[in-house]
């Protein structure tokens, strides 16, 4: 959810959901329609009719109530770390096959795991798209050590800018800040609940 302004100075929101997981056509689709709210689910191409993911039906369906799809990679590989060429043709498989899903032109582009840059843009642009929705990191705080998508989400970099730093970046390198970022949360969790612990006992004891 990314708070906007737009040009007559009003705030506005964009709803968006990534990578056509199945709870978006029953679970987050009853939420939005309680809500009054319509939002842009990103899709990637390759991943659409597989076991808990969304189909051509579904994102026809949701697009027939007012939300809007947009392409989120083919394969849902981290571009940034692509050739020239694989990114032009991650690109382009994305537009196409999701324009002769929905049988429009797809104007909305998310890359997978909010891993943009300037070549990412330029490729984007060159495919036809029209937006290009980043990530602001510390978006996804549950411990995965092992996805990619979760990483540079780290608390100790706020005021910095945290997508220069690790833009180009290997993903080894990514793996390590991201394990060093939960081990430094992890131990403060630890210490908070030994010390709450620690109070909870000392004022049993005074009661007793
Ligand atoms: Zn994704």
């Amino acid at each position: 959810m990314s708070p906007r302004l737009c040009s007559s100075g009003e705030p506005r929101l964009l709803l968006s959901f990534d990578d056509a997981t199945a709870d978006h056509a029953c679970a987050a689709r009853r939420v939005l329609d309680r809500l009054g709210a319509r939002a842009l689910f990103y899709a990637p191409s390759r991943k659409l009719e597989r076991p808990g993911r969304l189909g051509a039906v579904e994102l026809r369906g949701l697009e027939s109530e007012g939300h809007r799809v947009g392409a989120h990679g083919a394969s849902h590989c981290r571009l940034d770390l692509l050739s020239d060429c694989q990114l032009a043709a991650e690109t382009a498989e994305s537009r196409d096959a999701l324009s002769c899903l929905l049988g429009r032109p797809v104007d909305d582009f998310a890359p997978p795991g909010g891993f943009a840059g300037a070549r990412v843009e330029a490729a984007v642009r060159r495919a036809g798209f029209r937006t290009l929705r980043t990530l602001s990191w510390d978006y996804n705080r549950i411990w995965r050590p092992l996805h990619i998508e979760a990483l540079p989400a780290c608390r100790l970099l706020e005021g910095v800018a945290a997508e220069t730093l690790f833009r180009g970046r290997s993903e080894e390198f990514l793996r390590l800040m991201y394990f060093g970022k939960n081990l430094l949360r992890g131990l403060g969790g630890a210490y908070f609940s030994l010390r709450s612990g620690a109070v909870r006992l000392e004022g049993r004891s005074e009661t007793l």
